[in-house]
């Protein structure tokens, strides 16, 4: 059963391996599609994760909520003046007001 469509392969793998790392199953389909865009529906063609084993569908969902909030978390970067976390989109530093831009 389709488990989740992920945006590109890089996050269609790191999905998977959160999960083969607590023993559940998934194939990935539309892993390579570059070459297959114009046959099938662009919007077709986002990798997607099924599970082998249904019985697994509450744990995986779990897995998956999780990474899709920790995802939101990591958006952040770490002010190389003071060390502190700020937002990503963030200009300069809360704390110490150092320039954040690269
Ligand atoms: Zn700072």
């Amino acid at each position: 059963m389709l488990i989740y469509s992920a945006e590109n392969r890089q996050e269609a793998l790191l999905i998977v391996g959160l999960l083969q790392q607590t023993g559940i199953e998934v194939t990935l389909k539309n892993e390579n599609l570059q070459g297959a865009i114009g046959e099938i529906p662009f919007t077709h063609a986002y990798p997607e994760l099924y599970l082998l084993d249904e019985r697994d569908e509450t744990l995986a969902r779990k897995i998956i909520t999780e990474y899709e909030s920790s995802r939101e978390y990591l958006k952040t970067i770490i002010c190389p003046a003071c060390g502190e976390e700020n937002p990503a989109n963030f200009p300069s530093c809360w704390a110490c007001e150092a320039s954040l831009e690269k």
